[in-house]
C-alpha cells in the first residue's frame, strides 16, 4: 500500500473549504475597504460582515445583533470570562471544570492568585461532571460559571442545557466554550440559555485567527478590547474582513453538513474505534461513550509511548494528536486524562484522532492498517509492554 495523506486531527485544526476561500478572496483584492470609512468602498465590506453575522447566528439560532467578531477562540473565552467579572465587579467567584482547554482553565487559574475564588469541578472517569457539585458550589457571590460545551481531547458533551437552568435560577452568568462543539453538534440558543459562547473559526474550516463571541441581549458585559465603536463597542478594532466573511461561510457550510457529521463522520469514527479495539492489543476508549463528539475519540496503548505513535504514524502520512503536551522538554500528560482517573500507564499512550467531513472510509482502512502494527512494535520494545505481550501469547 502506498502512503497517502490522512488528516485525523481536526479538533486541534482543520482545513479551509474551497467555498470558505473563494469567498473570502474578493475582500483581499478589489473589495478591501475599511466598512467604517465614508467612500465607496465601504458598503461591500459592511454588507459583507453583515452576511457574516447572520449566517454565524443562523448556525446559533441566536439574533445577528448578539455575535461579536473577534481573532479566536482564546480571545473569545478571555473576552467572556473578564468582560462579565469587570460588569460584577462585587462578585469574586468562579466557576469552571478541571478539563477546559486552557483558555479558560488559564484565565480563572490567573483570576485565582488576583483576588478570585474559583472552584474547579471534578469529572467522573467518563469525563462528566456532577450536576449536584455544581449546585453545591453556586453561591450568592458567583458571578460565572464557565463550562466547556465538548471537551477537546476526550469530545465528551457536558449537560449545557441542565447546566444552564441550574445556573440561571442561582443568578450566576454562564459562559460556555463551544470551540469544538460549533458545526459538530447542533447548538440552538433559544433553548439552552447560556449567556455567553465562544466559538473559533479554525475548528470548522474557516482560517485561523478569527473567532465569535455570543453575548446574549442583555447580558451585563465589559469589553476586553477598548478603542473604536467597532462591534457596537463591545469588541474595538478595524474589523477582520475577509475573516469574517470566511467564518460566515464556514458556519453557513457547518449547518448544511450538519447532518453528515452526525451519521457518516460518526460510523467512520465508529468503525476506527471499533477496529483498533479489536485488533490493537490493550487499547481502550476514553470518556462517556453515550455523550460524545461524533468526530472525535480518544484511545489509550496501555504501556506506549504517545509520541512514539504519533511519530511513527506521522511517517506514514497520518496526523493525529496525543494526550500530553510538549512543555519546555518535558512530557506533561494531559489533564484531562488525568482528572478522569486514567491510569499513568494508559494516559502516557494516549492518541485521539479527530474526524471530518473530509474522511473517507480508505482513510479508516489506512489507519487500523497503520495503527496496529506501529501499536505491537512499539509495546515490544517497552519493557513493561514487552512482558505483557509474551504473557499474552
Ligand atoms: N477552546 C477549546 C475547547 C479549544 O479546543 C481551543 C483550541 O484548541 C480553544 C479554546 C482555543 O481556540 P483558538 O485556537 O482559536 O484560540
Amino acid at each position: 500500500m502506498t502512503i497517502r495523506a490522512v488528516y485525523a486531527d481536526n479538533n486541534a485544526t482543520t482545513r479551509v473549504a474551497a467555498e470558505v476561500l473563494e469567498a473570502m478572496l474578493p475582500f483581499f483584492k478589489e473589495q478591501f475597504g475599511n466598512p467604517s470609512s465614508m467612500h465607496y468602498l465601504a458598503k461591500p465590506a459592511e454588507q459583507a460582515i453583515t452576511k457574516a453575522r447572520e449566517q454565524v447566528a443562523c448556525l446559533l439560532y441566536a439574533d445577528p445583533s448578539e455575535i461579536v467578531f473577534t481573532s479566536c477562540g482564546t480571545e473569545s473565552d478571555n473576552a467572556a470570562i473578564r468582560g462579565v467579572l469587570s460588569a460584577l465587579p462585587h462578585k469574586k467567584h468562579i466557576i469552571t471544570t478541571r478539563v477546559e482547554h486552557p483558555a479558560v482553565r488559564n484565565v480563572c487559574q490567573y483570576l485565582g492568585k488576583n483576588g478570585y475564588r474559583v472552584t474547579e469541578l471534578s469529572v467522573d472517569k467518563m469525563g462528566q461532571i456532577d450536576l449536584d457539585e455544581l449546585r453545591e458550589t453556586l453561591d450568592d457571590d458567583t458571578a460565572l460559571v464557565s463550562i466547556m460545551w465538548a471537551n477537546n481531547e476526550t469530545g465528551v458533551i457536558f449537560p449545557v442545557r441542565e447546566i444552564a437552568d441550574m445556573v440561571k435560577s442561582r443568578g450566576a452568568l454562564l459562559h460556555c466554550d463551544a470551540v469544538q462543539a460549533a458545526g459538530k453538534l447542533p447548538i440552538d440558543l433559544r433553548v439552552v440559555n447560556v449567556d455567553l459562547l465562544s466559538i473559533s473559526g479554525h475548528k470548522l474550516h474557516a482560517p485561523k485567527g478569527i473567532g465569535v463571541l455570543y453575548i446574549r441581549k442583555g447580558t451585563y458585559f465589559s469589553p476586553l478590547m477598548i478603542g473604536g465603536h467597532q462591534e457596537k463597542g463591545r469588541r474595538a478594532g478595524t474589523e477582520n474582513v475577509p475573516y469574517i466573511v470566511g467564518l460566515g461561510k464556514a458556519c453557513e457550510l457547518a449547518f448544511e453538513h450538519m447532518e453528515e457529521e452526525q451519521t457518516r463522520v460518526k460510523a467512520l469514527r465508529d468503525r476506527l474505534e471499533k477496529e483498533l479495539l479489536e485488533k490493537a492489543l490493550d487499547a481502550s476508549v476514553n470518556g462517556d461513550p453515550a455523550n460524545r463528539l461524533p468526530n472525535t475519540t480518544s484511545i489509550s496503548f496501555k504501556y506506549i509511548e504517545g509520541e512514539a505513535i504519533l511519530l511513527m504514524l506521522s511517517a506514514e502520512g497520518i496526523a493525529a494528536s496525543s494526550g500530553s503536551a510538549c512543555t519546555s522538554g518535558s512530557l506533561e500528560p494531559s489533564h484531562v486524562l488525568r482528572a478522569m482517573g486514567v491510569p499513568f500507564t494508559r494516559v502516557h499512550g494516549s492518541i485521539r484522532f479527530s474526524l471530518s467531513r473530509y474522511n473517507s472510509d480508505e482513510d479508516i482502512t489506512y489507519i487500523v492498517e497503520k495503527m496496529v502494527p506501529t501499536a505491537r512494535r512499539l509495546r515490544e520494545i517497552s519493557p513493561f509492554g514487552r512482558d505483557e505481550l509474551y504473557a499474552a501469547k
